[in-house]
């Protein structure tokens, strides 16, 4: 292609890059709504998810469907939390006002994006590489540098880094594993479905020294704690 006609294509792709952002701006402002009307107050937890791109984090084929309140594929047969969810996960979370938080369960790396502009410092750990290679590129293009990400497996939480304040586990345990009980600081909280079956119990435990204070917020559908690595 000549000069001429790469110039002359410039402010057509502008114009139309311009029209995307808009109908992505009305979207996301459209889920944000929602979120509201269905009762997440804190303005933080809103305010981040307001300026994290969910079509960011979904492939291609799936852009289109980016803002709608639902788990979408990501690929692996694992999925991208559905935006309700990671809101009352986040919200729970943000309650204790942590400053290190892990992640088990990194996916398409939403969740992870949406706590690294609230917390000091967010661990992830994501037990399919693939999966955990992409999320450390998208962190990258966003420039959120507060943010570390392992692959293994979550079972083991991530001792090197541990104690931790929060921890949010964001795929269905059939049990709470014990390593992250074990990692969390005395006045921390555990974020976690759990349960035998489908249906997971979204349940916060709060340590208080040896003691344990549990609540449950939500009955929940996720994707499945598996063993080891991919
Ligand atoms: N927060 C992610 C959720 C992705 S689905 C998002 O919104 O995109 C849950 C993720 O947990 C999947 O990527 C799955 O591979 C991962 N996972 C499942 N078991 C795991 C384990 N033991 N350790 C680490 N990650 C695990």
């Amino acid at each position: 292609m000549s000069d001429f006609h790469r110039q002359e294509s410039a402010p057509s792709d502008r114009v139309r890059e311009k029209a995307r952002e808009k109908v992505r701006e009305k979207a996301r402002d459209k889920l944000i709504a929602r979120l509201k009307s269905a009762g997440i107050r804190d303005p933080r937890v809103l305010d981040a998810m307001a300026a994290t791109p969910r079509d960011f984090f979904v492939d291609d084929v799936m852009r289109h469907r980016s803002y709608e309140d639902r788990a979408l594929p990501i690929g692996f047969g694992q999925t991208i939390s559905q935006p309700l969810i990671v809101a009352l996960m986040t919200e729970a979370l943000m309650v204790k006002k942590p400053r290190r938080v892990l992640e088990i369960g990194t996916g398409s790396g939403y969740q992870t994006a949406i706590l690294a502009r609230l917390i000091d410092l967010v661990f992830s750990v994501e037990r399919i590489e693939a999966l955990a290679i992409v999320a450390e590129q998208r962190m990258t293009a966003l420039g959120l540098t507060n943010v570390q990400l392992r692959h293994g497996d979550g079972h083991l939480g991530w001792r090197f880094e541990g104690p931790f304040d929060g921890i949010i586990v964001t795929a269905g345990a059939d049990e709470i594993p014990e390593a992250l009980m074990n990692q969390l600081s005395d006045g921390g909280r555990l974020v976690i479905p759990v349960g035998e079956g489908d249906v997971k119990e979204l349940k916060v435990l709060d340590r208080i020294g040896d003691a344990w204070q549990q609540s449950t917020i939500e009955y929940v559908r996720f994707v499945p704690l598996k063993e080891g690595v991919q």
